[in-house]
């Protein structure tokens, strides 16, 4: 593989952390590395933009332009903060940017980094959840190559690499089901952050980890899938598979179904979208399947795991209503995060808000969305009040 300029946004972040991983295992020579970003943890972006001996480090936090320079001292690594810092450090010219920001906050640097032309390694999904028309559409015409790193997106890319011109009849999301695959509603309704974040087979952030724990993720993936793949919502499927062994599965008109299985490591999916159209040499687990012994899978609950219908009402409502969504969400996650809500409240509050706000005008461009992801996290905002009192 030639040596690729690659940005990373989200460089601070579990993507991040493992992309920082897989590129050095890769060596030195693999990557050079143009433009680090973090949000709130200064002395781990500084740490990561040292690593990496990358160009330029960029905090969105406008107000720690001052520390950052200061942890990146005699490195010549230039330093930046702000987020039109972060949109001014994703136009720079790479081949290759790793979108690991996570929410809407990483719309607008991805934007950025596809209207360079640059392949688009994109573990964000909220961008496609928040925004799939009019990101897609932009994609279209800044001729940027996408490659999934959501590892259900990734198993599905790459099976349907291997069948390019056979058209897909279903895609099979698998879904571990997360830490309460097994808890009663009651149960379900007093669980803490804690607990929430406790993923059973993957460690990611402490919000997709909760976003796993609801299946607010998978809904988020269903939406994902719907774009990157042009599948209609009724060929998207859900199955609870609790070893996440396979992390997807396509079938065809013939009844074949192609899955992807490997272990769960986030790894093998940043590397594979970090080499594509090569594959990379990493040292993840090797599957045994006699000490496996058995992979299981269940249909999921939809009292218990709301979020999965409010993804099929977005999709079949179409229009902003994802967006909608995906904002509310966002705030209802905070909520939780804060103590202020229960784990039950964040679907029936996501629910509401996405009742309330239907019917908006469809989006044209990044604006539109904005304004509508604004006005769902003020009424957001609002059922917060609410669901707390
Ligand atoms: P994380 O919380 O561990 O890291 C998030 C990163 O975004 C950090 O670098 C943080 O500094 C940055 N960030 C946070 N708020 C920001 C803001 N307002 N402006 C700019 N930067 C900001 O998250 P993660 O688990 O690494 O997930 C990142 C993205 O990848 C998410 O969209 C997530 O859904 C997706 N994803 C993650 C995994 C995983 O294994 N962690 C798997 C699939 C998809
Ligand atoms: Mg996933």
């Amino acid at each position: 593989m030639s040596r690729r300029r690659i940005s990373i946004f989200g460089v601070t972040g579990s993507i991040g952390a493992n992309t920082v991983s897989v590129i050095e295992t890769l060596g030195a020579d693999t990557f050079e590395v143009v433009a680090v970003s973090g949000n709130s943890n200064i002395a781990g972006l500084a740490k990561a933009a040292r690593r990496l001996r990358a160009e330029v480090a960029v905090t969105a936090d406008e107000g720690r332009l001052d520390e950052l320079r200061a942890a990146l001292a005699g490195s010549g690594i230039a330093a930046a903060a702000g987020t039109n810092a972060l949109v001014e450090a994703a136009s720079r010219p790479v081949d290759w940017v790793m979108s690991a920001i996570v929410g809407a906050a990483g719309l607008a640097p991805t934007l950025a980094a596809a209207r360079t032309g640059a392949t688009i390694a994109l573990a964000n999904k909220e961008c496609l959840v928040a925004a799939g028309p009019v990101f897609m559409a932009e994609m279209r015409r800044s001729g940027a190559t996408l490659l999934p790193v959501d590892s259900e997106h990734n198993a599905i890319f790459q099976l349907t690499c291997a069948e390019r011109d056979c058209p897909i009849e279903r895609l099979i999301l698998t879904a571990s089901g997360g830490p309460f695959l097994d808890r009663s509603l009651d149960e379900m309704a007093g669980v803490t952050v804690a607990q929430a974040v406790a993923h059973p087979n993957w460690s990611m952030g402490a919000r997709i980890s909760i976003d796993s724990a609801t299946m607010f993720n998978k809904a988020l993936e269903m939406i994902e899938a719907r774009h990157l793949f042009s599948v209609t919502p009724a060929q998207i499927e859900v199955v609870v598979h609790p070893q996440s062994i396979i992390h997807s599965m396509v079938g065809f008109r013939d009844g074949s179904i192609l899955a992807h299985l490997g272990p769960p490591d986030m790894r093998v999916a940043i590397g594979h979208a970090l080499c594509w159209p090569e594959r990379p040499e990493l040292p993840v687990e090797r599957l045994d399947f006699a000490a496996l012994g058995r992979l299981d899978f269940q249909a999921p609950d939809p009292e218990r795991f709301p979020a999965l219908d409010l993804a099929r009402v977005a999709m079949s409502r179409g229009g902003v209503s994802a967006c909608v969504m995906n904002g509310s969400r966002e705030v209802a996650l905070d909520a939780f995060i804060a103590g202020q809500i229960g784990f039950l409240d964040m679907a029936a509050l996501v629910g509401e808000a996405m009742e309330r706000l239907d019917g908006l005008p469809e989006a044209t461009d990044l604006d539109d969305i904005f304004a509508v992801d604004a006005q769902a996290r003020r009424v957001g905002l609002e059922l917060v009040k609410r669901f707390a009192a």
